[in-house]
């Protein structure tokens, strides 16, 4: 069964591409630190279930440690790596929605 990751704006899936592409369950086990993922991911109203991943793109090379050629992530390692926001186009009013 594929991988997605959960990432807005991250379209990185475990089904294409030969790249390889790690992904990691969220720590539903650990509250403080899930909130920290969700705060840092701009979702803090989202509650992710235990199918749902994150990719590797969001760890710095810091939150990982190397062992025997295989990486894992840091028990306390918290995702900072995310592209911007989408910018909203700054002509179109808050709260408006401009049809065409
Ligand atoms: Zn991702």
């Amino acid at each position: 069964m594929p991988k997605y990751c959960s990432v807005p704006n991250c379209k990185n899936d475990s089904g294409t591409g030969t790249d390889r592409k790690s992904f990691y369950k969220f720590p539903l086990q650990d509250p403080a630190r899930l909130q920290q993922w969700l705060r840092n991911m701009r979702r803090e109203n989202w509650t992710p279930s235990r199918h749902q991943y994150i990719c590797h793109e969001h760890f710095a090379p810091s939150c990982f440690k190397v062992r025997w050629g295989i990486r894992y992530l840091e028990s306390n390692a918290v995702p900072t790596v995310f592209q911007e926001a989408e910018v909203k186009p700054k002509e179109a009013p808050r709260g408006h929605i401009v049809k065409f």
